[in-house]
């Protein structure tokens, strides 16, 4: 029977055998030698040794200091596979989390943490991906987004619009159904934000749709700064992009740029205010 192989919670090969979990320790000569999970926590001594190819136990010692538990192992298990998993997928982590514990015996799921826990840990996972894909990127004109960032699940373009390699780079995000909510929306709303915007950039800025009586946030674009010019070839790319804003986008520059000077307070003066009026 094959063994049951997995990925620790900290990325290192989890075997399960018999009731007890053990994590890869050496390799041996055409074997590898694997330690009991407690070996730290309750200095057990167990040990199995495995063939090279990990198909089959050909030792094992006997000397657990604990007995046996299955349900301890698939806990361990389920945890390991939350975080790849968070790391793969674009599932919501409530999904991901509801389709991990679907159908787990009650004793199983007596063990596991609250599923608060288990979501930050999908989350922790996705965070680990983000921060590698944009590590090692010092500069805008570096950047090299993954399909990940640019496409939804559905293949759909998120990216809408790139300005190109360089260090005044302009990126707009959106999608066929925001942008059409967005067309029929009697009011936008601008709100830019720079303290959660991505080291690389100096300003996520956002515009809102009314739907009813919501206000949702339908087109996320990032700015390297807040000049003016930065805000005319911003918008002027949206408004590129989406031709049938191109009146709305203009006269809204128009009226934050008389001043010509940086938007500092750009977050104060456009929030909850109806910037854009898209029908008569
Ligand atoms: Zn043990």
């Amino acid at each position: 029977m094959a063994l049951n192989i997995t990925k620790s919670q900290k990325n290192t090969p989890l075997l399960t055998h018999q009731g007890y979990s053990y994590n890869f320790d050496v390799d041996g000569v055409d074997k590898k030698i694997w330690r009991c999970v407690l070996r730290k926590s309750r200095n057990c001594l167990g040990r199995v040794h495995t063939d090279a190819d990990i198909t089959t136990v050909i030792s094992e010692s006997k000397n657990h200091n604990h007995t046996p538990n299955s349900a301890d192992c698939e806990k361990r298990e389920l945890l390991a596979n939350l975080k790849s998993t968070g790391k793969a997928s674009t599932e919501s982590t409530g999904g991901i989390v509801a389709t991990a514990i679907e159908g787990l015996p009650v004793a199983v799921l007596g063990k596991l943490p609250p599923l608060a826990s288990m979501k930050r840990t999908v989350q922790r996972a996705r965070q680990e991906t983000i921060q590698g894909a944009l590590k090692n990127v010092s500069s805008r004109s570096e950047l090299i987004l993954p399909e990940s960032f640019t496409k939804l699940k559905t293949g759909e373009q998120f990216l809408k619009f790139d300005s190109g390699n360089n260090n005044q780079r302009i990126l707009i995000f959106s999608t066929l159904d925001n942008l059409a909510q967005l067309s029929s929306s009697k009011h936008w709303y601008a709100d830019g934000t720079f303290k959660t915007s991505p080291s690389l950039f100096e300003q996520f800025f956002v515009i809102h749709g009314s739907l009813g009586e919501h206000v949702l946030p339908l087109v996320y674009i990032l700015t390297p700064n807040r000049t003016r010019s930065t805000y005319d070839r911003a918008l002027e790319a949206f408004a590129s992009a989406f031709p049938a804003s191109r009146q709305r986008v203009c006269f809204f520059f128009i009226s934050h740029n008389a001043s010509g000077a940086r938007f500092n307070n750009c977050q104060t003066s456009c929030t909850n205010i109806p910037l854009l009026q898209t029908s008569p």
